[in-house]
């Protein structure tokens, strides 16, 4: 210590990262995950971003101990996982590029400079802006072809899953209990759909044969296609839009598992038998368990595309193993911790706050103006922290809400305008999009006139 009495020693970056990461595994789930495939069009496909770390740093912290300063840098650090799930149609071309510029879409609208919280907080926005920015640069290209996407965010216990189309993301809690964490964008099944694509002018109804008899589900004309919301289908009609469904919730400390899969597996399995066919194997045996149920049912009729992950508790010593063992159901349970009624005060304290599965966040609206609202913003961080963030956090001042361009000063217009909501805004108030994606949000709500499709390309 005596030569260095003057020199500021820094902890090296990689000693705190390391001591961050091993406070970060006491209390962080442990993520298992594994997947499986039958093809039978090539349509199907996956992206799994495992173990992707964001580190940032909040200022510098400067102490002195006997004469010597010490220099550290607080960090936060975190770990995400991403998963995603495409399922093309008319062709893989959308899948594909979908799989190829979506996540890098989705990260683009993230902000700078955000603490854990806040990230998890700005997901559903970026998600929203990600699905449609790669939806207005596929379709300018041009080709036919679309796909459904299934893309789950989980950082520690929040799941964050952004869904277009009728790829299914279920989850069972530790507790046992089934939560849908994507909307099924099939026009069969979804009223409110409809009634949307049929206000912005488009037509839904079944396959005529000829003789008057129709067949088959519902469709939208023109195109036929069976879903009302998608990636690509620039040949459909531009109110089968690419805003997706967001639904974000909190697990118990007890975990849980979540199956992802293509409409190959639902169109045989219901939720509980996909469930209860790989209770207790391990993520992969249970990815391929599930997708071979569901060929045996069915047979290999569609692309049978399956993931499963589960989110397992960190093992706490402290925390006494609750004796009764369950039959059924609970093999799946005993791989997780659980609490029992009768547990020490010293186990109630540590548990002050409700141990259950929260949502945090559930918005499904096809308005853009819908999504990146106050409300929505202000809804969402106040159930679930009690503190408000500044707008100017959220979105970037002068770059496109959804592109992430650069706005011209002349160019800006408020994703508010020409919504009902407008009067109580002020013209200035943002978030901003650009011309062209301003074009796009008219044309997702049957706003650009008919005929009108393409002539903006020649501008
Ligand atoms: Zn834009």
């Amino acid at each position: 210590m005596m030569a260095a009495s003057r020199e500021h020693h820094t902890v090296p970056l990689s000693v705190l990262l390391k001591r961050e990461l091993a406070n970060e595994r006491v209390e962080k789930p442990e993520i298992l995950y594994g997947q499986a495939c039958q093809s039978k069009k090539g349509e199907d496909f996956t992206l799994l971003k495992t173990e992707c770390q964001r580190i940032v740093g909040d200022g510098i912290t400067t102490y002195s101990v006997f004469g010597v300063s010490l220099i550290q840098q607080t960090l936060f650090f975190f770990f995400f996982f991403f998963f995603q799930l495409f399922d093309g149609h008319n062709g893989s071309a959308a899948a594909i590029y979908t799989k190829e510029n979506l996540l890098n879409n989705f990260i683009a609208a993230m902000p700078p400079d955000l603490n854990k919280e806040e990230w998890v907080a700005a997901l559903p926005r970026a998600l929203v802006a990600g699905f449609v920015k790669t939806d207005k640069d596929f379709q300018q290209r041009a080709r036919t072809s679309g796909t459904t996407v299934t893309f789950a965010v989980i950082e520690g216990l929040v799941i964050t899953v952004a869904s277009v189309g009728d790829s299914r993301c279920i989850l069972e809690s530790a507790e046992g209990d089934l939560y849908y964490l994507s909307a099924d964008h099939r026009l069969e099944c979804n009223e409110e759909e409809r009634e949307r694509i049929t206000a912005s002018g488009g037509e839904v109804g079944r396959l005529n044969t000829g003789g008057g008899a129709e067949i088959g589900p519902l469709r939208c004309w023109p195109g036929g296609l069976c879903l009302s919301r998608s990636i690509g289908d620039v040949d459909v009609g531009e109110y089968i839009v690419p805003v997706p469904y967001v639904k974000q919730i909190k697990l118990s400390t007890g975990g849980g598992r979540l199956i992802i899969s293509s409409d190959g597996v639902w169109d045989a399995l219901s939720d509980e038998v996909a469930l209860d066919c790989c209770r207790g194997m391990p993520v992969e045996a249970a990815a391929a368990q599930i997708v071979k149920e569901a060929v045996q049912v069915k047979g290999l009729r569609d692309d049978t595309t399956c993931i499963v992950i589960d989110i397992v508790p960190p093992e706490k010593p402290a925390a006494p193993l609750p004796t009764p063992k369950k039959l059924g159901r609970g093999v799946f349970k005993s791989m997780f911790r659980k609490r029992s009624p009768e547990s020490s005060s010293q186990i109630d304290k540590e548990f002050l706050e409700p141990d259950v599965v929260e949502e945090l966040f559930e918005e499904g609206s096809a308005m853009l103006s819908e999504r990146f609202c106050f409300d929505a913003m202000h809804f969402c961080v106040k159930c679930r922290l009690d503190m408000k963030y500044p707008l100017c956090k959220m979105f970037k001042l002068f770059i496109c809400a959804v592109c992430q361009v650069e706005i011209k000063p002349d160019e800006g217009i408020s994703i508010h305008v020409g919504s009902s909501d407008f009067g109580k805004l002020r013209p200035w108030d943002g978030p901003f999009l650009c011309s062209s994606c301003q074009e796009k949000k008219e044309a997702m709500e049957g706003k650009r006139p008919p005929g009108d499709r393409h002539s903006s390309d020649s501008d």
